[in-house]
């Protein structure tokens, strides 16, 4: 796509500082690197979000996820590693172009992610599954 940043990175025709790179993935740092070794797993197709991934592209991209996963936990030896996948903006996706986040991280590192939980009653975790389990394709 002409004007996708992201498809110019896959392209060359902006600069990245590439990690791995396969037929189906680019792994690049992210330009704003939360901690250092801060990677973007993308796919090299434009495809704008998750619900365009069919079941090769998704498996490429979890196997790339998980080997740079283990290449920063090598090379940093973080205390932890945050995967983070947004889409939509409502769930802070920037980058209309699939991506995932690789995130090395520190005790009082600043990364913050609310988690309001609701704690809902059993019956109601019931529902929410059978909801689920009818619209699987
Ligand atoms: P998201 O909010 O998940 O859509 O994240 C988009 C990410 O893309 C942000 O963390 C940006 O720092 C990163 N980003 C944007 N432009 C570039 C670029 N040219 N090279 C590397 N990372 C970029
Ligand atoms: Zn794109």
């Amino acid at each position: 796509m002409s004007d996708c940043v992201f498809c110019k990175i896959v392209d060359g025709q902006i600069p990245s500082a590439k990690v791995q790179e396969d037929g189906l993935t680019l792994a690049f740092m992210d330009i704003g690197q939360v901690n250092p070794g801060h990677v973007l797993v993308a796919v090299k197709a434009h495809v704008e979000n998750i619900f365009g991934l069919d079941d090769k592209l998704a498996a490429a991209v979890f196997q790339t996820a998980a080997r740079v996963a283990r290449a920063v936990q090598k090379a940093y030896a973080p205390e932890g590693v945050t995967l983070y996948q947004a889409n939509g903006s409502a769930a802070g996706q920037t980058v209309y172009h699939f991506h995932l986040h690789i995130v090395p991280r520190y005790d009082q590192d600043g990364m913050q992610l609310a988690w309001p939980v609701k704690n809902p009653p059993r019956e109601q975790l019931e529902a929410n599954a059978a909801k689920l389990r009818a619209a699987l394709e």
